[in-house]
């Protein structure tokens, strides 16, 4: 999608004179690429109308930058469409909430119910799980090991049949322990679609969740709409989550389901692992789709700031995919001056948005620094490695206690640096010209 997105607007701004024609042409090589990366036909024809509205080619004042303005008004509408206009509901600790999710079978619902509490209590929530599947077998046993492993509070049965009773027991029994978010596992399929809407219907009038959260394969292509909307009608659904974001999904699917849902995208799945999980968010992700941030970019803007003959080992590195400590402790040092490389490193996709985010450099910076003061208290041998099953517990207590700060704050560091070291090696099959330019390739 990102290609053809991009390629349209790339020609458009090619052509010298930006006419009725051209935006036509332009529209139309956006509509396609659109229904090619699922987005759903009528989404795809309105998107075109408003864009059409939005941009009056005639009222335009001579001089303005037209392309800009066509570019920024499908980013813009691309946006609109994934803004169902209200916010989710938002769990706050302490105060105890209950979550539940639904979504097909397969759909990644017991996986991302794991990682959505997994989240949480790393934000010093208490969550706990229950276990409101009794149609599968295994149900309860693959929501447990993922329990255990997070170290989360669980509660199932074996024997029990009854979804509702096991819902309402497991509510009772984590209230008594002051768990300030219960999240509630449904089942994903039965013989019949109408007894598996029934039993959502059911579990949620005893449970009363604060939230119902729709949990969506991201690969399913065009019948998101439909699965989504059939949720909704059967589960006052507040939310949505796209899982599998990490394979051949194309992202239209989140654009249908926050259509059919009326309902925003809270995070996206990237993976199987726990902590292979994203906080949705809108502009990045249009970005992506439009083949705004995507690495290849990515290239051609380290192109612009640094020649490859200048920095060969930087290049070395992002071709080889390593990714230590020590290289994220230079780019720090670099970033902090805004070096040539700190600049690459800030246009890696969620590198700057999270890390130092616009209007809030100040932060970023105290945080790069207190980062680097934890890393200064590691071992070359750690700073060095590229064994994550290194950092051992009492590395890291040893960590914090010589740099003065907590282990959380270590554990957060590393976490970071294994996200960054994750989008690190998404660049690996990246060929680097070993004397040339990027344009060479
Ligand atoms: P459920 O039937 O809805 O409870 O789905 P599960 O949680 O059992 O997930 C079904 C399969 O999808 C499992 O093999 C998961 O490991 C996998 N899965 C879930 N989320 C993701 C994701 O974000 N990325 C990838 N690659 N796999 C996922
Ligand atoms: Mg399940």
């Amino acid at each position: 999608l990102g290609g053809s997105i991009s390629r349209a607007l790339q020609q458009m701004s090619n052509a010298t004179v930006i006419d009725e024609k051209v935006l036509g042409e332009c529209l139309n090589e956006i509509s396609r690429a659109l229904l090619q990366s699922d987005v759903q036909f009528k989404m795809v024809r309105d998107m075109q109308a408003n864009i059409r509205k939005i941009v009056n080619l005639e009222a335009l004042a001579a001089g303005t930058n037209k392309r800009r303005i066509i570019q920024q008004a499908v980013f813009n509408e691309l946006c609109n469409m994934l803004d169902p206009g209200k916010p989710a509901f938002i769990p706050k600790k302490g105060k105890p909430s209950v979550v539940m999710f639904v979504g097909l079978q397969g759909s990644g619902k017991t996986t991302t119910c794991t990682k959505y509490a997994y989240y949480h209590q790393r934000k010093g929530f208490k969550p706990s799980l229950v276990c409101a599947d009794t149609f599968r077998a295994g149900a309860f046993d693959q929501l447990k090991q993922n329990a255990t492993k997070a170290k989360i509070p669980f509660y199932g049965s074996y024997m029990e049949s009854d979804p509702v009773k096991i819902a309402v027991e497991g509510l009772e029994r984590f209230r008594k322990e002051n768990s300030d978010l219960i999240i509630i596992d449904t089942s994903g399929r039965h013989k019949q679609e109408a007894a598996l809407f029934e039993e959502m219907r059911q579990v949620a009038e005893a449970t009363k969740p604060d939230l119902v959260i729709f949990v969506m394969d991201g690969s399913i292509g065009q019948a998101a709409f439909d699965q989504a909307q059939a949720f909704k009608q059967s589960a006052a659904v507040g939310a949505v989550i796209v899982t599998k974001m990490d394979g051949h999904a194309k992202g239209g699917g989140a654009l249908s389901a926050v259509a059919a849902t009326k309902s925003p995208v809270i995070f996206i799945g990237t993976g199987e692992h726990i902590d292979e999980f994203e906080v949705f968010d809108v502009k990045p992700f249009v970005k992506r789709l439009l083949g705004m941030g995507d690495l290849s970019g990515l290239m051609d803007k380290i192109q612009d700031v640094m020649p490859a003959d200048q920095h060969p080992e930087l290049l070395q590195k992002l071709t080889e995919g390593t990714f230590t400590l020590r290289l994220l402790y230079e780019q720090f040092q670099n970033l902090l001056k805004m070096g040539p490389i700190g600049q690459v490193f800030s246009m890696l996709p969620g590198f700057s948005s999270e890390l130092m985010p616009k209007g809030h450099e100040k932060e970023g910076q105290a945080k790069i620094k207190r980062y680097m003061t934890i890393m200064d208290s590691m071992t070359n041998a750690e700073l060095d490695s590229t064994n994550p099953k290194l950092m051992t517990e009492s590395r890291i207590v040893r960590i914090a206690r010589g740099s003065g700060r907590q282990i959380r704050d270590v554990m957060d560091m590393l976490e970071e640096y294994k996200r960054l070291a994750k989008m690190w090696s998404k660049m690996k099959g990246l060929k680097m010209p070993k004397n040339g330019k990027m344009s060479d390739l």
